[in-house]
């Protein structure tokens, strides 16, 4: 069941349905709109969260807090809903996998990124679906053939990435260029501007460039 009060749902459009072919439960909104359809957006939006909530490194200058014992709690709070150890044990490897996929996107190493996106496909064994339902038009199901809820993130968010990649976007995909930091985003922004995980650090690094300017000056 999802958590009170974190995500709004997606649409019954995306709820798992189908015979054999398990489907993304619910999706909650990350981030803003960007170019891809709505569902894509979020689905890369919420790659980039595990990544962040999953792996370690820096956020800003802090150390990511990576203790077992709250591994389920940060999961949870990427997914909105309740997530058992096992799972969230599954969930910390497909963010290991997710991660050098924004490594490699910010390197501008394309290639890289699509061969990273393509054994993500096959290994969560990834089956995107046509379906068509509830008076809807035909649109894309992100599916696994595979059982478990962890496979199912990891077969959408790899369909995710591959329609970033289809799209020519992986420019889209970035890790923050800030002192100490090292957590990954998606751009949304209009004119692909952006460079930094957090507006926190966006700032951050402003005060620094402008006390060094003051130094020289
Ligand atoms: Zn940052």
């Amino acid at each position: 069941m999802p958590l009170a009060g974190i995500p709004k749902w997606a649409s019954s459009r995306h709820a798992g349905r189908g015979s054999g072919v398990r489907t993304l439960e619910a999706v909650p909104e990350v981030g803003q709109r960007m170019n891809f359809d709505s569902y894509t957006d979020r689905v890369v939006g919420i790659a980039a969260a595990l990544v962040n909530a999953l792996t370690p490194g820096h956020d800003g200058g802090r150390p990511v807090g990576m203790d077992p014992a709250g591994l389920s709690a940060r999961c949870a709070e990427v997914l909105g809903r309740v997530v058992t150890p096992e799972e969230a044990e599954d969930l910390g490897a497909l963010a290991a996998r997710l991660h050098p996929v924004f490594i490699a996107a910010e390197a501008g190493d394309v290639d890289g990124v699509a061969g990273l996106v393509n054994a993500l496909l096959r290994d969560y064994r990834a089956a995107p679906q046509l379906s068509r339902h509830d008076d809807e038009p035909w649109h894309l199901h992100f599916s696994s053939t595979a059982a478990g809820f962890a496979t199912a993130w990891g077969a959408g968010c790899a369909t995710g990435l591959a329609v970033v990649v289809d799209g020519q976007a992986t420019g889209r995909l970035g890790v923050c260029r800030a002192d100490c930091c090292d957590r990954v985003y998606v751009d949304v922004s209009r004119n692909a501007s952006r460079r930094f995980c957090s507006e926190a650090c966006l700032n951050r690094t402003k005060v620094a460039a402008f006390r060094a300017r003051s130094r020289t000056t």
